[in-house]
């Protein structure tokens, strides 16, 4: 099972750039196309198109 180290996702449409810090931690960009969520315990995109945001996602595997 991978552990999440960093949460994170960059929209392409503001620039801004979103980090989910804690479990229902649910962060949208200054523009509202799209958000993350889950902290570390889970990553979880929601966007308006697949096409807008770049995934900044960081794991570590855990033995
Ligand atoms: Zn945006």
């Amino acid at each position: 099972m991978a552990k999440i180290i960093k949460n994170a996702i960059q929209c392409k449409l503001c620039g801004d750039i979103i980090e989910s810090k804690y479990t229902h931690d649910f962060v949208t960009c200054s523009c509202g196309a799209c958000s993350v969520d889950g902290g570390h315990e889970y990553h979880r995109v929601v966007f308006k198109s697949k096409d807008c945001f770049i995934d900044l996602l960081v794991e570590e595997e855990e033995e």
